[in-house]
């Protein structure tokens, strides 16, 4: 963690939690569902000579169509073809033009159980068509949901949920309904700040309460936002509410949680969320405008 950037000293302030005495809506969350470890076909293990074959010897990835070789039967990947300078990486002869459609009708042939076996799709493809249910496979895994960090930790909920916990020591909470304040001191130095992610348990799923200010234009800004810890088309089976007021005026925001699919930036940049003029966020705090202190309650309900 780098010290003296505002940035990152920014995600150490927690929000402090007021009230959390309205749990009425809590759900185990121990409950959600491991991977199931699938059967490995037979047929799977007897074609992973040619799988090896279909590898590209530069980049290593699985070769598509065109596939080609040079004249000593050497292949290579369209995709690498155009950075070998016309030389066959292997044995330095010319390259030419020559296409390998015996190796590409072998791969045609060809089912290969998913990528996210481990992660537990027991889908077995067509060497063609593996990549684009891969890209869509409900079993890839997920990204870290944790913003403003280089974190490349991926897997699925269940691991995240641990990784969260352990590594990035965010809060988490059980129940539906939430009371935080956000606090800064000097809310004049604040331009890119990230709070302390909340994660709540509910209904059996978990969601992230993002709070950050970020520079819109010229003006600073603060965002809440929920995302869901699972995909696109269970988020929609919820909805949220955020409220943040004071002064006798009141803010309230209602949405659909996005998915952690969605990255925590692309949601912040589309305002899909509470969002909060500085002038307002001082006015709500009270006091001289010298320090920033929001309290934002808001609930997550399941839709019927
Ligand atoms: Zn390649
Ligand atoms: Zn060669
Ligand atoms: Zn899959
Ligand atoms: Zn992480």
């Amino acid at each position: 963690m780098a010290s003296g950037n505002p940035f990152f000293d920014d995600m150490q302030s927690k929000p402090e939690v007021i009230d959390l005495t309205q749990n009425e809506d809590i759900v185990d969350c121990e409950s959600v569902d491991g991977p199931i470890q699938p059967a490995i076909k037979p047929n799977v293990t007897v074609s992973s000579n040619v799988r090896e074959l279909l590898e590209c010897p530069v980049c290593l990835n699985a070769m598509y169509p065109p596939i080609h070789q040079c004249s000593n039967g050497h292949t290579l990947c369209s995709g690498c073809k155009p950075r070998v300078h016309n030389r066959c990486p292997t044995c330095r002869h010319e390259l030419g033009n020559i296409r390998c459609l015996a190796l590409e009708k072998v791969a045609a042939s060809l089912e290969l159980p998913c990528t996210y076996q481990s992660f537990g799709c027991i889908g077995v493809y067509p060497y063609y068509s593996k990549l684009k249910h891969e890209s869509q496979c409900s079993y890839r895994p997920y990204s870290c949901p944790y913003a403003g960090s280089e974190c490349t930790v991926i897997g699925d909920i269940p691991h995240l949920v641990a990784h969260l916990k352990d590594d990035h020591k965010v809060d988490m909470h059980n129940g539906c309904t939430f009371n935080h304040r956000y606090v800064k001191s000097n809310p004049h130095e604040v331009e890119n700040a990230t709070w302390m992610l909340t994660v709540f348990s509910c209904f059996g799923q978990y969601f992230c309460l993002h709070f950050e200010a970020f520079q819109l234009g010229i003006s600073p800004v603060y965002i809440a936002f929920l995302r869901f810890m699972g995909d696109d088309n269970e988020a929609k089976n919820y909805s949220y509410s955020l409220e943040v007021g004071g002064n006798g005026r009141k803010m309230i925001w209602q949405g659909v949680p996005r998915s952690i699919r969605d990255s925590h930036r692309k949601v912040r940049d589309s305002f899909d969320g509470l969002l909060i003029q500085r002038n307002m966020a001082l006015f709500f705090s009270g006091g001289d405008r010298k320090e920033l202190k929001l309290r934002v309650t808001g609930r997550i309900w399941r839709e019927q």
